[in-house]
């Protein structure tokens, strides 16, 4: 019977700060309040991505720029890789952001996996991120989103158990798949799902709920446990 893959964790946070490089700070002239809003960042996707990394062992690859300056988990092309902020600057000066922000972190990352998968391990990528409670009117019903391609059986699987886990470990707890948004929208794990196939990469999106780094106290951290917690079940 063929072995199992061995399993290496790697852990990314694309949003995780609101950090303007100071060549770029002039953009944000009046801006505090929008770079520390939903739009600014991830709030809450930074300490949940190093808790993560902490109770594994595992690297963490992370940004703390602004994702208003470019958004490491858009594609080059997308229409909303740069924001309304970013969008209107000269074609040179794009390039320089990406040259110097988007490009070495997508780098890194692939780099990463690709070191991983040569050697013959299977890499489970948790990208770390969070959603705002509402958005638009829409209040959403969900404190954690698994977020994955469904016709990739093993990352389905690898959801099926971290789920499971995860209503086991609070069953008061809200968690739906590719909610809010569908796994296979534009980011960086659809992206690197073209260069690395099922059986050696698996992608997932884990998304919180902001309403709950921003109550903060217990409640934040027994949702941290919990997600640690039911992920170590699923690696088991
Ligand atoms: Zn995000």
């Amino acid at each position: 019977m063929a072995r199992r893959p061995q399993v290496f964790l790697l852990v990314t946070c694309e949003h995780g700060g609101n950090r303007v490089p100071s060549r770029w700070r002039s953009l944000f002239t009046g801006g505090a309040a929008l770079l520390a809003s939903h739009r600014g960042l991830d709030i809450g996707s930074l300490a949940m991505a190093r808790r993560i990394a902490a109770a594994f062992g595992a690297p963490l690859i992370a940004s703390r720029t602004t994702r208003l300056l470019v958004d490491l988990n858009r594609s080059i092309g997308h229409p909303r890789l740069f924001s309304a902020v970013t969008r209107p600057l000269p074609r040179a000066e794009r390039d320089r952001i990406l040259a110097r922000h988007y490009e070495p972190y997508r780098r890194e990352v692939e780099s990463s996996i690709a070191r991983h998968v040569t050697a013959g391990r299977r890499v489970l990528h948790v990208s770390s991120h969070s959603f705002t409670p509402e958005l638009d009117g829409e209040v959403r019903n969900a404190d954690i989103g698994l977020l994955y391609d469904p016709s990739r059986r093993t990352e389905r699987r690898f959801c099926d158990e971290w789920h499971a886990a995860l209503a086991a470990a609070d069953p008061a707890l809200r968690v739906r798949r590719n909610y809010p948004y569908p796994g296979k929208a534009d980011g960086l794990t659809t992206h690197l799902r073209r260069l690395f196939p099922g059986n050696r990469y698996l992608g997932i999106e884990l998304e919180v709920n902001q309403r709950h780094p921003l109550a903060g106290g217990t409640s934040w951290r027994r949702l941290q446990r919990s997600v640690i917690a039911a992920l170590a079940e699923a690696l088991h």
